[in-house]
């Protein structure tokens, strides 16, 4: 059966591949999944996100769904509102997240607020794929109503969670760019509320994205960076389209690699409440060796928030997420949360009394060499099978890929979900033991195709 969700929800170019014809059918699809009661609806600020958005609540309206409509509100404020209600079936949230402006997409949240688990996708694709659509009859039509409040009561929840006075009492500098995006209707608002001297970038939602690709990534941040250059600011904070990651500038007006500022969120979960740390085999190393300073463990899974997400709530883990910049903070909730992870990163900055720079700089150095190999995706799995068989005799962890451990540092090299490639992704103490290893990874790859 051809599959309807990728990785992350339904994503796709606005015209053949996503328009109101599949939002209608995905909110039937969806509505008849949960058989009726009420299902929220977010939407980010993409040009089509209105399209889409009335598209699935009339579908889910058809299937006897009653409809609560958030708004334009980050992905984690849709999936608080869901968590915290405790009777609301599910929410669909219209986004593309980082995808550049063309995209949009469909993301289906269960009714813990979770990231839907694989099996319930599958549920859901059959019920697409075989038009087997609830309709229902005259009088059982579901409503749709707007509230306009779920953007406060989730401020509120992350204000509860944060140390605010020790915040206040620094009264940082920040300068926050929320890319135009979801995070626009939040994150400048609680860090005002967090007592932080804010400057904004980008800060009206707009899904033309006139400022900035959606995507936080360092090559889009030139302005943030050379904004927190001239103010001297404490830090820069940006966020993806729908606003569930953050990625930081240091006092220095340098990128923090994702890597570095979720080791540096870890290790403060760990050190105030011990315990587990969740994060995938892509992950660098230096988040386990922080982690096991403080005395926790970390626990790897396959690549994937959901995954990640699913890991920590089922061994009551302390703090996870992914070198992109999702972090997941359980005492909040059980998914990846951008204003979260801005506030906590506050909070850090505030509890430690030292400058992010100097935060990231005393971490352990690893060097990372990154790589791609072109694999039809029809070859995907015999080469994947033929690496394992390769890799015999030497260590390895099969989580997703195969990562082959050296006592001086690791490749892993493991298929893409949504481009026909193998990545490669190797880490050493050194730039030249790095490299050697993103070589050794392709050349796996490359024998595994039989190409040499
Ligand atoms: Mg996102």
């Amino acid at each position: 059966m051809t599959r309807l969700f990728g990785t992350n929800g339904i994503r796709g170019v606005i015209g053949p591949e996503m328009n109101a014809d599949l939002a209608v059918k995905v909110g039937r699809a969806i509505g008849t999944f949960v058989s009726g009661g009420a299902v929220a609806l977010a939407r980010d600020p993409r040009l089509s996100g209105p399209m889409l958005a009335r598209a699935a609540a009339s579908g889910l309206m058809s299937a006897g769904c009653d409809v609560i409509d958030l708004g334009l509100v980050p992905t984690p404020c849709a999936q608080y509102f869901v968590a915290k209600s405790g009777q609301v079936k599910g929410a669909i949230v219209v986004t593309a997240s980082h995808n550049p402006r063309e995209f949009n997409g469909l993301k289906a949240i269960d009714s813990r607020g979770m990231e839907m688990r694989r099996e319930d996708e599958e549920a859901i694709e059959s019920i697409f794929f075989e038009s087997r659509f609830h309709v229902a009859p005259w009088s059982e039509v579901g409503s749709i109503r707007a509230d306009d409040a779920a953007i406060h009561r989730y401020t509120e929840g992350v204000l509860s969670k944060v140390d605010g006075d020790a915040i206040r009492k620094r009264a940082p500098s920040v300068v926050v760019d929320p890319g135009n995006g979801a995070g626009c209707v939040m994150t400048p608002y609680l860090l005002r509320s967090l007592g932080c001297r804010v400057l904004s970038l980008n800060a009206q939602p707009d899904g033309a994205f006139p400022g900035r690709l959606p995507e936080p990534t360092p090559d889009h941040l030139g302005d943030l960076i050379r904004v927190v250059r001239e103010v001297h600011a404490d830090i820069g904070i940006a966020h993806d389209g729908d606003a569930d990651r953050a990625t930081f500038v240091d006092d220095q007006g340098a990128f923090v690699v994702g890597d570095k500022s979720l080791a540096l969120l870890a290790r403060s979960a760990v050190k105030s409440r011990g315990g587990t740390v969740v994060t995938p085999v892509s992950t660098s190393t230096v988040v386990e060796d922080v982690v096991r300073a403080a005395g926790g463990t970390v626990v790897r899974t396959r690549v994937g928030s959901p995954i990640v997400a699913r890991t920590m709530f089922e061994t009551g883990a302390v703090f996870g997420g992914e070198e992109n910049g999702g972090a997941i903070f359980p005492e909040h909730q059980f998914c990846r949360d951008g204003a979260m992870s801005a506030a906590k990163m506050l909070e850090l900055l505030a509890h430690e009394g030292q400058a992010l720079s100097a935060l990231v700089a005393a971490l352990p150095l690893y060097h990372i060499k990154k790589s791609n190999v072109s694999v039809p995706v029809e070859r995907r799995e015999a080469v994947l099978a033929s690496i394992v068989e390769l890799a015999k005799g030497r260590k390895v962890d099969t989580t997703d890929g195969v990562k082959i451990l050296e006592k001086d540092g690791a490749v892993l090299v493991r298929p893409s979900g949504t481009e026909p490639i193998f990545r490669v992704y190797a880490e050493a103490r050194t730039p030249a033991r790095a490299d050697a290893l993103a070589d050794e990874g392709v050349a796996l790859v490359k024998k595994a195709l039989g190409g040499r």
